[in-house]
């Protein structure tokens, strides 16, 4: 029987997809420094441009491929069948409490990993108050302290290379500068401006759905990589205050004011080339740069409540009344992953996440399913990569203060921070939810989001294609720090190696 004189092109066409695919995957490889895959992508991609010459130019190949595409494609096409969504993201934070939800415990500043190690000072009443209530923290708290801050001895594993310290101790003073301003009351701009209007502080009538076109175009446009609203849950509240930056001693151990009705919460991507050299300084420069952009960003939505005459309260790394990640679940930015990070929308873990608090009446948003519970349960990639094994590897979760989750293992994670002199950020780096938001990462979320089967099937998937272990990349140029052991003397004083 004649051959259809089209069936040669259609099937170079679907082959030629495939190359362009291939090209694609092998070129977003090479760029993102993964080189497991962009090994894999080049073979795929000799490989098809191999089998075009085979169509071409062997006519009794053609049959046997068109079948060999045929099955392919459609195996492809199971993924783009939607399946029932179940994700508890979809009930808000609120779907990760265990059982009707009694067995919540909220959460008290003072017993934060932060506000014990800087904040509890020794032979203060504070610091006998606490271990008066805790003394199971006591051991590990005074050898950890020893060790210095949160950081230890900050940019030890690179041995301390000055400039990069540098720009994580100067990104910090913006965050110390701001978090004295975090609450604001209204019309506390007309106490202070020459530019605000002297008249009184009523609140300025706007409807609830232009405020909040506004406050989100606002957060957007000041830096924001993503701006979610929702109503506040109080439980999701610290209970007492625990970190003291500015000597604010008398209000350590107070309760913290109710919550006010709603939050605008905010995530800002962290850069990728940045984040994939964890755990050296650059990932934690990254992260201080962030944390400043968050201040910013926060204190001046805060102020735009005040100056219309409604209360508001920044959220960001020197002024925490809540906890962020169930914020933002509410919000519609993300997810819950294993390692206790945001999965959020877009950037994966690779985020900060800040709010502002206010009373002003906004349309909450509603929560999102990325599909990143059920990839989490095989995946295991941040477990498997974390150097303090704090994150846990088993399927399943488990009941803590009431929540259903994977419970990080804050004190050898924090111990390890001590060690390189970092804030660490491998299980960040490692999560394929990290990877840059652009072609087949897009498209790969696309499906994630979508169909139950790929998150089932693409961690594995993604393993083979990337590998499970963990390797730092190579650094930008400008933030390049000095290869080879860290210097005799922060060996010694940190005990590493
Ligand atoms: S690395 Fe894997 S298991 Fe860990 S948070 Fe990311 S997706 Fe989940
Ligand atoms: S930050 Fe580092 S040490 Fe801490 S849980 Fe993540 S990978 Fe482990």
């Amino acid at each position: 029987m004649a051959e259809n004189p089209y069936f040669v092109w259609i099937l170079s066409l679907v082959n030629f997809g495939i190359i362009c695919m291939a090209g694609l995957f092998t070129y977003e490889s090479i760029r993102e420094q993964e080189r497991r895959a962009s090994k894999i992508g080049a073979v795929l991609l000799c490989f098809h441009l191999l089998l075009g010459l085979v169509i071409l130019s062997w006519p009794a190949s053609r049959i046997p491929l068109a079948w060999f595409f045929g099955i392919a494609l459609a195996i492809q096409g199971l993924f783009l069948i939607p399946w029932k969504r179940g994700s508890r993201s979809l009930k808000r934070a609120a779907g990760y409490l265990a059982g009707d939800g009694s067995q919540f415990e909220p959460m008290d500043e003072r017993a934060t990993m932060f506000a014990r190690n800087r904040s509890l000072l020794p032979d203060t009443p504070q610091y006998e108050e606490y271990y008066r209530m805790h003394p199971e923290h006591k051991e590990y708290d005074e050898r950890r302290r020893a060790k210095g801050g949160p950081l230890g001895r900050p940019g030890i594993i690179d041995s301390c290379y000055k400039p990069n310290v540098s720009m994580l101790v100067s990104s910090f003073e913006l965050p110390n500068m701001l978090g004295r301003g975090a609450r604001v009351n209204p019309g506390a701009a007309q106490a202070r401006s020459s530019y605000a209007s002297k008249e009184s502080a009523t609140a300025a009538k706007i409807d609830p759905a232009k405020a909040t076109k506004i406050v989100k175009s606002w957060a957007k446009h000041l830096g924001a990589d993503l701006v979610g609203i929702c109503k506040v849950d109080p439980r999701w509240a610290y209970t007492h205050r625990g970190e003291i930056h500015y000597g604010e001693w008398d209000e350590w151990g107070k309760k913290i004011p109710e919550p006010l009705p709603y939050a605008v919460v905010i995530a800002t991507e962290m850069d990728h080339s940045m984040v994939m050299t964890a755990p050296h300084t650059p990932s934690v420069i990254e992260s201080g740069y962030n944390y400043a952009k968050g201040a910013y960003i926060t204190t001046i939505l805060a102020h735009w409540f005040g100056a219309m005459g409604y209360r508001a309260v920044a959220e960001h790394n020197r002024h925490y009344d809540m906890l962020m990640v169930p914020l933002a679940i509410d919000a519609g930015l993300g997810e819950l992953g294993r390692q206790g990070y945001l999965i959020a929308d877009k950037f994966g873990p690779r985020v900060r996440i800040f709010a502002v608090q206010t009373d002003m009446p906004l349309i909450p948003d509603k929560p999102i399913d990325l599909g990143a519970e059920k990839f989490c349960e095989a995946c295991k990639k941040c477990a498997e990569s974390c150097p303090s094994k704090s994150i846990p590897i088993e399927r399943q979760k488990r009941v803590y203060r009431g929540i259903e989750r994977w419970k990080l293992n804050e004190q050898s994670c924090f111990e390890y921070w001590g060690k390189v002199g970092t804030d660490c950020c491998i299980c960040m780096a490692v999560c394929p939810f990290s990877r840059p938001y652009r072609s087949i990462h897009k498209l790969v979320r696309f499906i994630l989001r979508r169909s139950e089967l790929a998150r089932i099937l693409f961690p594995y998937i993604d393993n083979f294609l990337y590998g499970k272990r963990w390797k730092p990349r190579k650094e930008p140029d400008w933030v390049e720090y000095p290869k080879g052991q860290p210097s005799a003397e922060a060996v010694s004083s940190q005990g590493l190696g």
